[in-house]
């Protein structure tokens, strides 16, 4: 009898959202052995919020745990632009729309929530996935063509120096191993174009504070409000903004700030994160706001945590014979758009239906199947970085004839015209983004992606 896709043995290496994501997609497609091989020792729970956008949603729910997300988010109405130094509002965009247009809300949540939302959902396919916790994955390995063999390997090494490592050999391997991602250095290895491709320095860094509503002085009303309430607020300055947004059931205010990275320039360690300093982050702001002010000075002494925002260049392709990029491996990108998380999710989603529509399981078949994912989704997750990096420009404008352009247009936007400088916000950006169904599109589009792989 003949192999069926689903007998595939498929190797996905990170449970980040991408990870898990295509781990979960592959289950619910009928994938019986699905390995997910991960460095951390548990999901490694950032304390962070995150914009959980109706494309996301409209994905999760068709995997079954957005229901489980959405009971611990916040469903965002109303957006508000200000000038970071006086509080005053540049702009404020209604989104009450948003569910009717798009059949889901925008919601935000916190990081754990999301991620465990997958992970359970990847729970309920024990027989199917199989999860390597603290296990790292090395040595990714291309079949050379002289080889009879058509399948990638790695060198699986568990963190316990007592377990023995070992070579895993795969039909099919996933590097969704993030921003450092080794599969990514592998195949452009492979291919011979590592040297040509190289790290974009953003100058970026960001600061993720979390505020808890038992932390809070009788003296913050206006703070209680904002934690109380269904609104993003955007504080804007040169080279500078903070977003802010409640979740968790409005029991937390989270901040993501984004400032010049001075602490990273020089050195990057193995995380991208930092210990970073409350004075040196309460300087970075220091002309913002009293409310501003006072938010900061809520963070502990030691609990500062610093991000370095990187990106990388265009990568000519995702795929090198049964071994595909996801998320942030292939298109890491700036926070401005809040889409990072969401394109990792899509790619997951859109890997599991190529897959399950395979003609036949030859390592042929599976490359061009791989390549249909790729021509569904890396046009558009580029387009997203291009414009998370626009927007970015755009918001941290320093005094000139641009930021004069730029703020004639929130002017605008309070008399009800014209595009959102914050692209985010943007309706023309949100219907682009969040009326594009990922999924879809690979259904109705599969064969036609896959004619043109073998061309
Ligand atoms: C400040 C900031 C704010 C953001 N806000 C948002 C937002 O609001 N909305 C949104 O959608 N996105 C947001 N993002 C982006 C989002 O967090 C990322 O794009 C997303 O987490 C990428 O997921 P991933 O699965 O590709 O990678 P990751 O989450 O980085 O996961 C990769 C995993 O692979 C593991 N790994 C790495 N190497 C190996 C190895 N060799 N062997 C085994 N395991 C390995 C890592 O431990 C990790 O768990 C934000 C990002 C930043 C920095």
């Amino acid at each position: 009898m003949s192999k069926s896709p689903q007998d595939l043995k498929i190797a996905i290496l990170g449970a980040g959202m991408g990870g898990l994501t295509t781990a979960l997609a592959l289950a619910r497609q009928g994938f019986k052995h699905i390995d997910v091989y991960e460095s951390a020792s548990d999901l490694g729970f950032v304390g962070a919020g995150i914009q959980l956008a109706p494309n996301m949603a409209r994905v999760l729910d068709r995997l079954g745990v957005w229901d489980g997300v959405a009971a611990e988010a916040v469903d965002i109405k109303e957006t508000s632009v200000r000038v970071g130094s006086t509080n005053t509002e540049l702009a404020h965009v209604d989104l009450h729309h948003i569910t009717q247009t798009y059949a889901y809300p925008h919601m935000v949540g916190h990081r754990a929530s999301l991620a465990n939302g997958l992970y359970q959902g990847c729970l309920r396919h024990p027989d199917q996935i199989t999860f390597h916790f603290a296990t790292t994955a090395s040595d990714i390995t291309f079949p050379s063509p002289s080889s009879s063999s058509s399948q990638p390997s790695f060198t699986a090494t568990p963190r316990d120096p007592s377990l023995p490592s070992s070579l895993i050999t795969t039909d099919i391997l996933i590097g969704a191993d993030g921003i450092k991602s080794r599969t990514r250095e592998a195949m452009l290895s492979h291919l011979d174009i590592l040297s040509s491709i190289g790290v974009q320095d953003t100058n970026q860094a960001a600061y993720r504070i979390m505020i808890h509503k038992d932390q809070l002085r009788p003296e913050d009303g206006d703070i209680l409000a904002l934690l109380e309430s269904n609104k993003v607020v955007r504080w804007i300055g040169e080279k500078r903004h903070i977003i802010a947004y409640p979740v968790s059931n409005n029991t937390i205010y989270n901040l993501s700030t984004t400032q010049p990275d001075t602490n990273f320039a020089a050195a990057t360690n193995a995380t991208y994160t930092t210990k970073g300093s409350k004075e040196a982050m309460l300087k970075v702001f220091g002309d913002f706001c009293p409310l501003v002010q006072r938010m900061l000075q809520y963070v502990g002494e030691g609990e500062v945590c610093e991000w370095k925002l990187r990106c990388h260049d265009r990568l000519p392709t995702w795929v090198d014979g049964s071994v595909a990029l996801v998320g942030d491996a292939c298109h890491p990108t700036l926070p401005h758009l809040a889409q990072g998380a969401a394109q990792a999710i899509e790619d997951g989603a859109v890997l599991a239906v190529v897959l399950s529509r395979l003609p036949e399981t030859s390592a042929g078949a599976v490359h061009r199947a791989l390549k249909a994912y790729e021509m569904v989704r890396k046009e558009r997750a580029y387009a997203l970085v291009d414009m998370a990096a626009a927007s970015g420009r755009a918001l941290h404008l320093g005094d000139g004839a641009a930021k004069e352009e730029r703020d004639k247009q929130f002017a605008a936007l309070r008399q009800g015209r014209g595009p959102v400088p914050d692209k985010w916000a943007d309706a023309d950006v949100q219907k682009e983004i969040y009326g594009f169904d990922c999924v879809k599109e690979a259904e109705e589009r599969f064969g036609e992606y896959f004619e043109k792989a073998s061309l």
